[in-house]
């Protein structure tokens, strides 16, 4: 199974928000990487058949996106701003959607189905809590199950990490990876760190251009011999910030660490260092104008 998008582009009346992306997505974790504003949601949108594209293509599975009746059963999708009835229990809400979504099972079919998914994300103790009393990270979970119900193939997440605290974000990063197991898994964020440890494949957006689609791995090997650190004095500091691709400053006293992008070593005190995904990023993210 795969996602097959050739030549997609969306406008917003003369404002092109997608622009010529092309991209193959095959089962497992695939992340989706970009500022605010890159058209993540966009093109998440079109995915699940939410948003129509301007033109260029869409397969999954083989089928055509525009064939929504298809297409809609296949697709699960946890949005960024999704929240439930805060006064129905855990139970209740996934009834009432499984219901909505005309999931035609009777009642004790649902029941077990509901349970059993519960069961998957974790959270078959809060059974009968209203959501209102769920902490951030169980509201997500149980936003991931409200769409795991009709046991898609493709399971969509949108800033599924926004808020969560880091114990609660590892344990969700870790959920979705056990789901991606022939599945495909769409991790969209902006956070670096999300998809350094879920995903294999990644493909990175920029103002509605792919500026990278492959793997984690080559995105690192792109910047190796490119990152450099050194400690510098204040003034220093006020010397080469204007002259060199600065990542990172941290603050030691009167002393300042700087992390630095360049092709060759920037100046005499600067030592080269083990690059991370979030180096090969931000060049990226810079570079492409
Ligand atoms: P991301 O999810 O990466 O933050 P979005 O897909 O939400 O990016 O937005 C991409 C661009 O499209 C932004 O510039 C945004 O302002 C614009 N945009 C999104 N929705 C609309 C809309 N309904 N009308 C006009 N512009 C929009």
């Amino acid at each position: 199974m795969k996602i097959e998008i050739n030549n997609l582009d969306k406008s917003y009346g003369s404002k092109q928000v997608l622009n010529n992306i092309n991209m193959e997505i095959s089962e497992g974790m695939f992340g989706l990487l970009g500022p605010n504003g890159a058209g993540k949601t966009t093109l998440m949108r079109i995915l699940t058949t939410l948003l129509h594209k301007t033109g260029g293509s869409v397969r999954i599975d083989g089928i055509d996106i525009d064939d929504k009746s298809k297409i809609r059963p296949i697709i699960g999708y946890l949005p960024q701003d999704f929240s439930m009835y805060s006064n129905m229990s855990v139970y209740e809400s996934l009834d009432y959607l499984a219901i909505l979504s005309g999931i035609n099972d009777d009642r004790i079919t649902r029941k077990k189905r509901i349970i059993n998914l519960l069961e998957r994300v974790n959270l078959e103790r809060q059974l009968r809590t209203k959501v209102r009393a769920l902490s951030g990270g169980m509201k997500r979970r149980l936003g991931i199950s409200q769409a795991l119900l009709h046991n898609p193939k493709v399971l969509i997440v949108d800033e599924p990490t926004a808020g969560l605290d880091p114990e609660e974000r590892v344990r969700f990063r870790n959920m979705l990876t056990d789901f991606a197991e022939g599945r495909i898994v769409i991790l969209s964020t902006h956070i670096v760190e999300d998809i350094e440890f879920t995903c294999e494949n990644l493909a990175i957006l920029k103002e509605g251009q792919m500026v990278y689609q492959g793997r984690v791995k080559e995105l690192i090997e792109k910047v190796k011999g490119s990152v450099w650190t050194s400690d510098v004095d204040r003034e220093e500091f006020n010397r080469v910030k204007r002259n060199y691709n600065i990542i990172s400053t941290v603050s030691e006293g009167e002393r300042v660490r700087l992390r630095i992008i360049s092709a060759e070593k920037p100046f005499e005190n600067a030592f080269a260092i083990q690059p991370s995904i979030e180096d090969a990023y931000m060049k990226l993210i810079r570079e492409v104008n």
